[in-house]
């Protein structure tokens, strides 16, 4: 499994991508940033989840990347956003303009949790896409990229920084 701080900053830099270069910062406003990036941390609120279970129940249980790692979740969240997009289209003004809100939240919530498991599984490691049809995912290669986890975090981060440097993109942090 990537490490958490990949999680987030590498679906950071993606959506960060599409931010600058297909959607525009208007109609992509930098909060849905922080939202994608804590969904791409969220399936592994099963680690905390098997702590705690473990701690009240006496019964040392782990399941992490199994329920949290299935595609389900990421479609049902592509679902919701499609829903509420199509809803806006139907409404007028204040209203429109919520539910157009919500169906992005959606969607970047749906890729920020998709992208977590194509991490997991490049990355090798725990991961039960398929739960509940199958278990076990069989069909992550295995690159063994678990190794180069630190440096693959630092050469992330220094590309992103040069990218957002070059562009002057920088201050739309602070
Ligand atoms: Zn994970």
């Amino acid at each position: 499994m990537a490490y958490a701080v990949t999680h987030i900053l590498l679906t950071i830099v993606v959506l960060d991508f599409f931010r600058h270069y297909i959607f525009g910062k208007h109609r992509f406003p930098r909060y849905l940033l922080v939202i994608g990036g804590i969904a791409g941390l969220l399936p592994d609120i099963d680690i905390p989840l098997s702590w705690m279970f473990s701690l009240i129940t006496g019964v040392g249980t782990y399941f992490h990347g199994v329920f949290s790692h299935s595609i389900v979740w990421p479609i049902a969240f592509l679902l919701a956003g499609m829903i509420l997009y199509s809803l806006h289209t139907k409404k007028k003004n204040k209203i429109a303009n919520r539910l157009k809100t919500w169906a992005k939240i959606s969607y970047v919530i749906s890729f920020g949790w998709f992208f977590h498991l194509v991490l997991d599984c490049l990355y090798g490691g725990y991961t039960s896409m398929l739960w509940p049809l199958q278990t076990l995912t069989t069909f992550c290669p295995e690159f063994g990229l678990d190794h180069y986890a630190v440096s693959i975090d630092a050469i992330i981060l220094v590309l992103w920084l040069a990218h957002e440097e070059l562009h002057q993109k920088i201050k739309d942090y602070f």
